[in-house]
């Protein structure tokens, strides 16, 4: 599933394509992904609308009109974004398709249909729609830091790895790059939230900070489906220190310490069961 640094590279990648351009139309392929796709709400929005911008949250993208709408959009499990020239027969998996000015087509692919692609309405002009004010501080910001992962710990019995993944507490990370910063910080992702001290909210805060930009300098991770807007993959799977390496040598210690795998919470986390504390 795309965390931070999938959605980040796709933003990336999206942008020399649609600043600028003027959707001239969009269809759908489908009735439904995640939620009920409004058509004739989107037609509203985007048709001779310019695409002003396109900002990042947590792993949501919107797109800014030169209208009163938005674009909410999120790749789900398995969504992607292709830019296709005019003419070229539909794509595989293809659920939603903007026609642009300069010929090209974008399009929204998902086999699993997860996605999201939502008209939203920014309470102020390059603010947040109303589904992302709720969300934690980005971790890639100089609001995210120790002091600021400690205060979200008190009181929080769950395991650390919890605290990551949710959303409300810190922005865009998902099981892989909480597994990856959980090994970085020598930091067990068990251990109860609350008994994290202050050196280790430090480590932990700037572990997530690292793993993140080295992710999206290797455009993001690919573990199945992720490709990014040109079909490339994510190279940052090779980097990968624990994650989906069960039984391997733990690259800080080396062998006989083996990476382990435990589920808590219906989701899988790797570790080091001897430097991670
Ligand atoms: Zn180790």
């Amino acid at each position: 599933m795309p965390e931070l640094p999938e959605v980040e590279t796709v933003r990336r990648a999206l942008l020399p394509h649609l600043i600028g351009r003027r959707m001239l139309d969009v269809t759908a392929q489908v009735p439904k992904l995640r939620r009920p796709l409004n058509i004739a709400a989107l037609r509203a929005a985007c048709a001779g609308r310019r695409i002003r911008d396109l900002r990042r949250r947590g792993k949501y993208l919107v797109a800014d009109l030169d209208g009163p709408d938005a674009l909410l959009l999120h790749l789900g499990m398995t969504g992607a974004f292709v830019i296709r020239p005019d003419g070229q027969p539909p794509d595989r998996h293809q659920r939603v398709e903007w026609r642009l000015d300069d010929g090209q087509l974008w399009r929204f692919l998902d086999p699993r249909m997860f996605g999201l692609v939502e008209v939203c309405q920014p309470a102020a002009p390059d603010g947040w729609p109303d589904a992302l004010t709720e969300m934690g501080p980005e971790p890639l910001s100089p609001e995210f830091d120790g002091r600021i992962f400690q205060r979200l710990t008190r009181g929080r019995a769950c395991p650390v790895k919890h605290l990551l993944l949710d959303q409300h507490a810190v922005a865009g990370i998902g099981n892989i790059y909480a597994s990856e910063a959980c090994h970085r910080a020598r930091i067990r992702p068990a251990r109860p939230a609350a008994t994290l001290t202050r050196p280790e909210c430090n480590r932990l805060a700037t572990s997530v900070k690292q793993i993140m930009e080295a992710a999206i300098r290797c455009g993001g991770t690919t573990i199945n489906d992720f490709r990014s807007v040109d079909g490339s993959e994510g190279k940052f799977t090779a980097s990968l220190e624990v994650y989906g390496r069960t039984g391997e040598p733990c690259h800080r210690c080396g062998a006989p310490h083996r990476v382990r795998r435990e589920v808590s919470g219906g989701r899988a986390s790797f570790f080091c069961p001897h430097c991670q504390k």
